[in-house]
C-alpha cells in the first residue's frame, strides 16, 4: 500500500515524489539520488549533467511561441535530513521511506518524510517531463547537501547556470513567499592577561544562571528570550560594585548560533559579604523573572561555595571585560523598514569564556542589509576595542537583499492574486538560505522562494499537507507561463 501516495492529485507531482521516497538520499550520501536523477532525465529525453559541486543540472527548451521569455531556473535540494524515532531500525543509506496517508497529510513511518525538499525536486521533475505546459526556456538546479553545509551552492560555478530568474522550491508554507534572507558574520573578541592571586581570606562562589529557553539565534532572536551571558553580566557588575567581588572565570553558552541558555561564573569575595551577595542573587533572580515573565518561566540564579581558584582576572581588566559585556549589542538592532515586524539586523552574544589568562567572546551577527551588517560589526569592534580586546571577523556569508520591486516578485504576487484571489504573504528570513549564496555566484539573479505546506521538517513528525500540493502545482504552472520576456 506504500505507493498509494503515487495516485494522489496532481499525480504528475505525487508520482515523482513517490519515486524519490524510494531512493536513499540522506545528506552526505547522495550517489544513489544523483544517479537516479541522471537516469530519469535520460529516460525522459531531458538534457542533464552533474556539475563540479555535486549538483544536478537539467535543461528544457521553451514551448513554441515562448522562446523570447527569460530563462527560469527552478531550484530545490536533493538531500534530506535523516531523523528517525528511537524505536525505528530504518537505515537511511539503504532503505526506502515508507509513506502513508493520514487524513489530509502524507507522513512517513518513524522517519522524516523528505518532503523537505523532495516536494521541490518532484515539482521540477513534473515540469521537466510535462508535455502540456506553456513556458519559456527552463533550467533546473538540484543542489547537494543543503541541510549540512550547503556544499552544492558553495561549489557552484559562475558558468553552470544561464537562468537569471530563480524559483527556489524549498519553502514550508503555501501562500508565503520568501524574497530575502539574512547574511551573517562571526565576530570574535579576545584578549590575554596574566592571572593574579586571589585576595587572602576571600571565599570563592560559583554562580549559575540556568534553565533559560535558548533557541535559534536568527529565527528566534525577536522573541525576547533571555541571553544568559547578558543577564549574568548585570549580576556580576553589581556584585563587583556592592560586594567587592572579583572575577575568576566565566563560561556561558556553547554555540555562536544559539541563544545561550546557561552561564556560570566563579567569583571571590570577602567572607563578610557572603550574605549580601546571596541577597543580591535572589534580588537579580526576581528581577529577571519579572522582566521575562511569560517567556522564561524556569530561570534560576544559584549561589554555592566552591574551592578557591588558582588565579583571577586583574581588577582593571575584569572591569573592562564586564563593561564590554554590558555595553555590547545583543538581540534585534532593527526591523526591515519597508516590511513591518521582520528582523533585519541582530547579534547574538553566543559564547563567553574567561579563564586562566584568556578571554574569548564569540558573537554571530546577522542582517539582510549589507551596510547594516557592517554597522553592527563596527559597533561590536568599537565596544570590545575600548576594552582593549582584539576583534576579528570570519565565516561571513552574504545577504539576499529583498527587493519589493523586482520583476519576479511583482509577477509572482500578480499571478497568486489572480489564481487564489488573496494577497501573497511576503517574508524575509532572518537566517542563511541557499538563495543568498546562489545570488552571490550570479549577481543580479532575481529570486523568490515558495512551496507547499510542510510541518515539523527535520523531525520524524514531518508531514506534507495534501491539498496544498495541488495549489502549489497550479501556481507554479501559471507562474512559468507568466515569466517576463528577456
Ligand atoms: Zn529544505
Amino acid at each position: 500500500m506504500n505507493n498509494t501516495i503515487a495516485t494522489l492529485d496532481p499525480q504528475i507531482v505525487w508520482k515523482n515524489f513517490y519515486l524519490l521516497t524510494q531512493v536513499p538520499r540522506p545528506s552526505g550520501h547522495l550517489e544513489k539520488i544523483q544517479q537516479f536523477l541522471l537516469d530519469w532525465a535520460k529516460e525522459h529525453g531531458i538534457e542533464a549533467f552533474k556539475d563540479g559541486g555535486e549538483n544536478i543540472v537539467m535543461r528544457k527548451p521553451a514551448t513554441p511561441g515562448m522562446e523570447n521569455r527569460a530563462i527560469a531556473l527552478l531550484q530545490a535540494h536533493m538531500d534530506m535530513v535523516p531523523q528517525k524515532e528511537d524505536n525505528s531500525n530504518h537505515n537511511f543509506e539503504t532503505d526506502p521511506i515508507e509513506t502513508y496517508i493520514d487524513g489530509e497529510w502524507v507522513k512517513a513511518k518513524g522517519t522524516t518524510l523528505g518532503s523537505d525538499d523532495g516536494m521541490g525536486v518532484a515539482a521540477i521533475m513534473a515540469v521537466m517531463e510535462s508535455t502540456d505546459l506553456k513556458h519559456g526556456p527552463l533550467e533546473a538546479l538540484i543542489t547537494a547537501d543543503e541541510e549540512t553545509c550547503m556544499y552544492g551552492v558553495n561549489h557552484l560555478s559562475p558558468d553552470t547556470c544561464q537562468g537569471r530568474i530563480l524559483l527556489n522550491l524549498d519553502h514550508e508554507t503555501l501562500g508565503e513567499f520568501t524574497i530575502g534572507s539574512a547574511g551573517g558574520i562571526n565576530i570574535s573578541a579576545s584578549m590575554q592577561y596574566k592571572d593574579v592571586e586571589p585576595e587572602e581570606g576571600d571565599i570563592a562562589l560559583r554562580i549559575t544562571l540556568k534553565n533559560l529557553r535558548g533557541g535559534h539565534s536568527g529565527l528566534e532572536i525577536n522573541e525576547g528570550r533571555g541571553n544568559a551571558n547578558k543577564l549574568m553580566a548585570r549580576f556580576v557588575r553589581q556584585a563587583i560594585a556592592d560586594d567587592e567581588a572579583r572575577l575568576a572565570s566565566w563560561h556561558g553558552g556553547n554555540m555562536r548560533n544559539a541563544i545561550p541558555r546557561t552561564a556560570q561564573v566563579v567569583l571571590t569575595i570577602p567572607k563578610e559579604n557572603l550574605e549580601d551577595l546571596k541577597e543580591l542573587a535572589e534580588y537579580c533572580q526576581q528581577v529577571f523573572q519579572d522582566e521575562l515573565k511569560g517567556i522564561e518561566n524556569d530561570l534560576q540564579l544559584t549561589v554555592e561555595e566552591t574551592e578557591m581558584p588558582a588565579g583571577e582576572v586583574p581588577q582593571e581588566i575584569q572591569d573592562n571585560l564586564v563593561s564590554a559585556l554590558m555595553a555590547c549589542h545583543d538581540g534585534v538592532l532593527r526591523n526591515i523598514p519597508s516590511i513591518p515586524n521582520i528582523v533585519e539586523t541582530s547579534s547574538n552574544l553566543g559564547i563567553v569564556s574567561i579563564e586562566s589568562g584568556k578571554a574569548d567572546f564569540l558573537i554571530l551577527a546577522r542582517s539582510s542589509s549589507e551596510t547594516m551588517l557592517e554597522y553592527v560589526q563596527e559597533m561590536q569592534e568599537s565596544c570590545f576595542g575600548m576594552a582593549g580586546m582584539k576583534v576579528e571577523f570570519g565565516g561571513g556569508y552574504g545577504a539576499w537583499q529583498p527587493n519589493m520591486d523586482s520583476p519576479i516578485v511583482r509577477t509572482m504576487a500578480q499571478v497568486y492574486k489572480e489564481i487564489f484571489d488573496e494577497e501573497a504573504v511576503i517574508q524575509v528570513v532572518h537566517a542563511g538560505l541557499e538563495c543568498s549564496i546562489i545570488g552571490s555566484v550570479y549577481p543580479g539573479m532575481d529570486m523568490v522562494s515558495f512551496g507547499p505546506t510542510l510541518r515539523s521538517p527535520h523531525t520524524p513528525n514531518e508531514r506534507c499537507l495534501i491539498p496544498t500540493v495541488g495549489k502549489f502545482w497550479t501556481f507554479l504552472k501559471a507562474l512559468l507561463e507568466a515569466i517576463p520576456t528577456k
